[in-house]
């Protein structure tokens, strides 16, 4: 009698976002796609990355760009043909500000910016000067955010820039998140420089060095700063993960979604949806969020579950408004503006996304994305529509002089929107690695482990790909 083989797949890819697909890209499918499969639980592709088109408005659900210092971002769009589809953001969006006392400030990116700026008061001021004087700490024990700004650069500084930059990148609390899991480079310049102003220093000496020695020109930081450009694509951001889906079309199954998962001791993975479909395959990529992985693998190995549960997420939402030009007072000339805590307003800033990229909003109109919620604000997801907008209006009208209501208005909810690194964070990762090294085949990419910007998941990607590739 002989007993028939199952048949084993390559690999199941577990969510459809820029890290799924970034995944199916470095790892060849496109062209090979030999036996692997992509499960999306939803009908579109893309996670929180996505555009909505209407009425002359193009609008991203969630993020609205990344900053073009990942070179693996770059050979990505190269590869997949879109560069030439490439926008950077207007140099006008250089200028950012910072709402205190009902006024918008310009951030000041000079010494004497800081100076002059209205932002801090005198004791303040100085305080940042001292920077370079504070004790360096080298030991390698966790620290908030919020913490190492303060210890830094003083506590005015730390509340005016830091809090509200953090709650605007990470849609968290400075003082939970943790500065080696977030800001590395910061840790860095501490660790290696002595200090930021002492590291800004040596990186700048450096750079012109290297610029003299090949004949380089100076190139401006742009909107992003030293750290890159903010960058997107025209007419939107889905730009990318649409064409990452229409060339992996062969492997996508969308509307399913994984129920569950588990390892055999003969040596291969059964992934099983909703329904009790099931396959079995050799690899089991998690590129979804760690609180839906927490769920499909609890019945198969609950310590391994309960380490990806431990990932903290934050609620987020962002309400897009469009505007005729005339109905606000403000120039505009900007990327717009974050609000301090200290502020205690509820919004957590307002990007003037029309002035950051062209065709966001139809000819004689203005499109805002304002941000609320985050881990500081959970409550904010029980508002209505019309709360929110209420609560828009009545905060950031007096900022930027809005006169009327929108003409347009779209409100994306990411209940569980942005995982957070709070203190701790690198123990938790490395306890799910741990855990999950167990077993062979098991992968995991996303934007819950070494950062959540678009970036970060790309190179994750390029890095597990490169691993797959490496056992095959
Ligand atoms: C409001 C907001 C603004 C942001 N702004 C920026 C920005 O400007 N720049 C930037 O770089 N980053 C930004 N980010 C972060 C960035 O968007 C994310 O880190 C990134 O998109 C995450 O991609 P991902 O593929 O890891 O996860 P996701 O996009 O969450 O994708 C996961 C996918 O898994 C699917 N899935 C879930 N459960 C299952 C299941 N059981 N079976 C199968 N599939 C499943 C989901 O449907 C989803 O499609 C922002 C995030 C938010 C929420």
């Amino acid at each position: 009698m002989t007993t028939e083989q199952p048949n084993i797949i390559d690999g199941v890819i577990i969510g459809g976002g820029i890290s799924g697909l970034a995944l199916a890209h470095w790892l060849g499918l496109h062209d090979q796609p030999g036996s692997w499969e992509l499960w999306e639980a939803t009908d579109r592709l893309g996670g929180t990355t996505g555009t909505d088109r209407e009425c002359g408005y193009s609008v991203d659900r969630g993020p609205n760009g990344f900053l073009d210092r990942e070179p693996l971002t770059l050979q990505l769009v190269d590869e997949i043909g879109l560069r030439p589809e490439l926008e950077p953001a207007n140099d006008k969006s250089n200028n950012r500000f910072i709402a205190k006392n009902g006024v918008l400030h310009p951030v000041p990116f000079s010494p004497p910016a800081m100076l002059r700026t209205g932002l801090l008061d005198f004791g303040e001021k100085l305080r940042i000067f001292a920077e370079p004087f504070i004790k360096a700490r080298r030991d390698d024990s966790d620290e908030s955010v919020f913490d190492f700004a303060a210890r830094r650069i003083g506590k005015g500084a730390a509340e005016t820039f830091v809090e509200p930059m953090v709650s605007g990148v990470y849609g968290g609390v400075a003082r939970d998140l943790s500065l080696p899991a977030c800001f590395p480079i910061m840790r860095e310049m501490e660790v290696q420089y002595g200090g930021l102003v002492k590291a800004m220093v040596s990186k700048m000496r450096e750079k012109r060095r290297k610029q003299k020695a090949s004949g380089e020109k100076k190139r401006g930081g742009g909107p992003a700063g030293p750290g890159g450009h903010l960058t997107s694509f025209k007419t939107g951001l889905d730009v990318l993960t649409d064409r990452l889906a229409e060339q992996h079309q062969s492997i996508i199954h969308t509307n399913r979604a994984v129920a569950r998962v588990a390892y055999h001791t003969d040596g291969y993975w059964t992934v099983t949806d909703a329904t009790g479909r099931e396959v079995r395959a050799t690899n089991v990529i998690v590129a979804c969020p760690t609180f839906v992985a927490a769920q499909f693998l609890e019945s198969f190995d609950h310590e391994l579950a309960s380490a990806f549960a431990d990932i903290p997420y934050a609620p987020i939402i962002v309400v897009a408004t469009g505007h005729r030009r005339e109905d606000i007072k403000h120039s505009l000339d900007g990327f717009g503006f974050l609000i301090p805590r200290t502020e205690n307003i509820r919004t957590l800033g307002s990007i003037w996304t029309s002035s950051i990229f062209a065709e966001r909003a139809p000819e004689g109109h203005v499109q805002f994305r304002s941000m609320l919620g985050g881990a500081g604000d959970p409550s904010v997801m029980e508002l209505t529509d019309d709360q929110l907008w209420d609560s828009i209006r009545r905060e950031l009208g007096p900022l930027v002089g809005i006169t009327t209501d929108p003409v347009f208005t779209k409100i994306y909810r990411w209940e569980r929107g942005i995982p957070q690194f709070t203190v701790g964070h690198r123990e938790r990762r490395a306890r799910i690695e741990q855990l999950a090294a167990r077993y062979p085949g098991l992968h995991m990419v996303g934007n819950a482990y070494y950062g959540v910007g678009l970036n970060d998941c790309v190179k994750m990607a390029k890095r597990v790909a490169e691993n797959i590739k490496i056992q095959a």
